[in-house]
């Protein structure tokens, strides 16, 4: 490949001036490969299907390809992003808004349920860029307090998730009914099921597809081990055996903050508690948390509040914690999918407990020897601490 990433800095993707400024101010110099790939086509108004595993940068593909077609001075909303989760709509919205720092007069905001509507209204009196739940943009969308006619950006994120059998499809079709036939869509996914590529083609009549690697799903970088548990008639005594290997994992393996992903809200918000007893501060994020406390539980993550952050697979997507480390999947996920979501992110070692899904694991685990995989920045005290001398 000539173009690789390396020799390649945003200043030749030809991008406005404010959106290459935003870019460095961000912090981003050279664009990611998918990024490199994704985002000309993009600007050149194609209909795009990126696949690309988790944590490739596909937020800042359509952030920078939906700043640099807007046109500030006229207030209309002129993209419309739909995203699956309250969480993720929130991190799409810092994004934009960091590369659209200069955009001077950009106005991006994110409307999701358990927020009253009326504040919705007010901020669509005057809001480029829309970000929210397809629940949500519906909704505002049939109450006259969103009007689409101007969008000509319309991005599904997760698209995967957001067109899975039993989640938000009816939704979906009802608000792309109600966009301007010549608008351009983009659809972002970490993976590309055969279900996934039939409800796009309802939406999409001949998008180009943009990917790294066709067949392998990559793991690189990433350690993965396991632990066997024994089976017992009584959950409860494998859960209790489960958190024993668990404690062994966290006082031999010195990482810096861990994700654990729990199949049960219950065992999660249990977990959680048992962590906190013995003196590891633990949150916990699951959907049948108010948004509210979804919100702080990942605030503490991020401002090093609290070290592990149990999950059920809701977080599993798009979530993006740089300094997360470890991943434990306490329960084996349902699928393949769900897997690549849950680890497919910065985490150096991965360690799982039973029972194992066949293929997919490298060695069993004698946790002390994840030591020397785990690539370890400032430890989380440090980062707690320079954290509390910010505030
Ligand atoms: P994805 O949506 O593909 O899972 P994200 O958009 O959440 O990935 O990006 C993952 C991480 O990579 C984020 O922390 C983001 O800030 C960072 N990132 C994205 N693009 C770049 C870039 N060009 N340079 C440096 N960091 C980047
Ligand atoms: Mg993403």
């Amino acid at each position: 490949d000539v173009l690789s990433a390396e020799a390649v800095d945003f200043g030749s993707l030809l991008l406005s001036g404010p959106v290459l400024e935003g870019l460095r101010a961000a912090g981003f110099q050279r664009p990611s490969p998918i990024q490199l790939k994704a985002i000309p086509l993009g600007r050149c108004g194609l209909d795009l299907i990126v696949q690309a595993k988790s944590g490739t940068g596909k937020t800042c593909v359509f952030a920078t390809i939906a700043l640099d077609s807007l046109i500030v001075e006229n207030v209309s909303t002129q993209v419309l992003v739909l995203a699956p989760t309250r969480e993720i709509a929130v991190q799409i919205h810092s994004v934009i808004t960091t590369i659209g720092s200069c955009l001077k007069g950009l106005e991006c905001h994110v409307f999701i349920g358990g927020t009253p509507v009326s504040q919705d209204r007010a901020r669509l009196k005057r809001c480029h860029i829309a970000i929210g739940s397809p629940g949500r943009v519906k909704q505002l969308v049939e109450l006259g307090f969103l009007s689409t006619a101007s969008v000509r950006l319309f991005v599904l994120d997760e698209a995967d998730k957001l067109l899975e059998e039993g989640s938000f499809q009816e939704q979906i079709n009802w608000i792309y009914s109600s966009l301007p036939p010549s608008k351009q869509m983009l659809a972002l996914s970490a993976t590309y099921p055969e279900s996934l590529a039939q409800h796009l083609a309802r939406y999409m009549t001949d998008p180009t597809f943009v990917r790294l690697n066709p067949t392998d799903p990559s793991l690189i970088g990433l350690k993965q081990y396991y632990r066997l548990v024994r089976s017992h008639p009584l959950p409860h005594k494998v859960f209790e055996e489960k958190v024993q290997h668990l404690f062994e994992l966290f006082s031999k393996v010195p990482f810096n903050q861990a994700l654990v992903f729990s199949n049960l809200h219950s065992r999660a918000q249990h977990l959680s508690d048992i962590l906190s007893q013995k003196g590891l501060p633990a949150a916990c994020i699951s959907g049948s948390l108010s948004q509210d406390q979804r919100l702080e539980a990942m605030a503490k993550l991020k401002q090093y509040q609290c070290r592990v952050l149990i999950s059920t697979d809701l977080t599993s997507r798009g979530i993006d914690a740089e300094k997360v480390n470890l991943v434990v999947n306490l329960d084996v996920p349902q699928d393949w999918e769900t897997y690549m979501h849950r680890i497919g992110r910065h985490a150096h070692v991965q360690a799982f407990c039973y029972p194992v899904p066949p293929g997919l694991m490298e060695e069993p685990c004698d946790w002390d020897v994840t030591v020397e995989n785990l690539k370890m920045g400032p430890t989380f005290k440090a980062l707690a601490g320079a954290e509390r001398k910010k505030k």
